[in-house]
């Protein structure tokens, strides 16, 4: 039987809308992208801590760009930024003291994606998601693998656990437990000396940042450097198409940041999509994934005593209307990022819970 889609096909296509073929592609897919958005201003919305990345994107969104260039080049900064403990250079490593990174891109008007999972040593992991998928026939990379594809394409190794983050991964170490051997600097009238990890930075982090080019393809991109001291190997929501990222040019995208495994257990992004596909609107539909994580939560461990969840989710999402909005399940810093084309500013997103209440 011939297939659908034959590999000479996919280099015909690939070739027509401009794959990059240097190391920080920007692709020109702009002009050939399939305009099914009726918002064609450019709107760039992103988790809290993407000021900067939203700025960035508008900026290259506004020149005409690819919306996948302009999202990719915001969240670039943040991993170029040592001191960000969450994403890229300077993220907070496994219990291994090695950072290891997830990222996926989605491009909406050629429905692709890419993605890159327990990736070391490669600062841009972003970029590296794009290649996935540009350059292979498939959607998501993992660990070796993932850094000699890297490699292959000349991307530089570096050492991505900063002075900073090590100090902090190594009080996580001291502090984990009274019963091994590793101990937090002490006098000798301390006695219980080693088990108390409450002034250990203990993180999640994320960045999630979708948009909207002029042409009215929608494009999104979410990287982390996961959970702080996660088990070795571990992969969060981030990389997974339809958990940490999911765009549908005919709808508008979502993304997410909080505990990844919750989302995953529910595949909460391609949820936050498929509702506003029914008419809801950005803000109702990132609530209802929250709702039904709240829902679907039964492990006691991971419930407060009221039986509410014991981490937080939030979800960002726009659509192609040009309408967006966040929604998370606890109310603490309950905050996104949006570049309409004329401001960039953070606003405050509802919850489902409120912390005291
Ligand atoms: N969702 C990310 C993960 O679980 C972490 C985060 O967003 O803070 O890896």
């Amino acid at each position: 039987m011939k297939p659908i889609f034959t590999r000479r096909d996919f280099l015909r296509t690939t070739a027509a809308v401009g794959v990059g073929s240097t190391l920080l592609p920007f692709s020109g897919y702009g002009k050939s992208a399939t305009t099914s958005s009726r918002y064609t201003k450019g709107l760039v919305v992103a988790s809290a801590n993407g000021l900067r990345a939203t700025q960035k994107a508008m900026e290259i969104i506004q020149t005409g760009a690819d919306a996948l260039d302009g999202v990719i080049a915001g969240v670039n900064i943040l991993e170029d930024d040592p001191d960000d403990m969450t994403i890229g250079l300077g993220g907070l490593p496994n219990a291994d003291g090695v950072v290891e990174l997830d990222a996926s891109v989605m491009h909406g008007p050629t429905h692709r994606a890419g993605a890159v999972g327990a990736l070391q040593n490669i600062k841009n992991p972003s970029i590296v998601a794009r290649y996935v998928m540009e350059r292979t026939d498939h959607v998501l990379l993992v660990a070796e693998g993932a850094l000699k594809f890297a490699k292959m394409h000349g991307f530089k190794e570096e050492n991505l656990l900063t002075e900073k983050a090590r100090k902090e991964w190594v009080k996580w170490k001291e502090s984990l437990s009274n019963q091994d051997d590793y101990l937090p600097p002490h006098s000798i009238e301390d006695k219980d000396v080693g088990g108390d990890s409450r002034n250990v930075m203990h993180t999640y982090g994320t960045i999630n940042c979708l948009g909207i080019d002029l042409h009215g393809g929608i494009s999104g991109v979410t990287t982390t450097s996961g959970m702080a001291y996660k088990v070795p190997g571990r992969v969060g929501d981030s990389p997974i198409i339809g958990a940490g990222l999911f765009v549908d040019n005919e709808v508008g995208a979502a993304g997410s940041t909080g505990r990844g495994e919750a989302n995953l257990l529910n595949c909460s992004s391609v949820m936050v999509v498929e509702y506003m596909r029914q008419g809801k609107s950005p803000t109702e539909a990132c609530l209802m994934a929250c709702q039904r994580i709240v829902d679907h939560n039964k492990e006691r461990r991971l419930q407060d005593e009221r039986g509410r969840p014991n981490f937080d989710v939030k979800f960002y999402a726009l659509n192609k209307n040009g309408e967006y909005g966040s929604g998370s399940i606890w109310s603490s810093g309950a905050k996104f990022a949006v570049h309409d084309g004329r401001t960039n500013e953070i606003h405050d997103a509802p919850s489902l819970y409120k912390a005291g209440e």
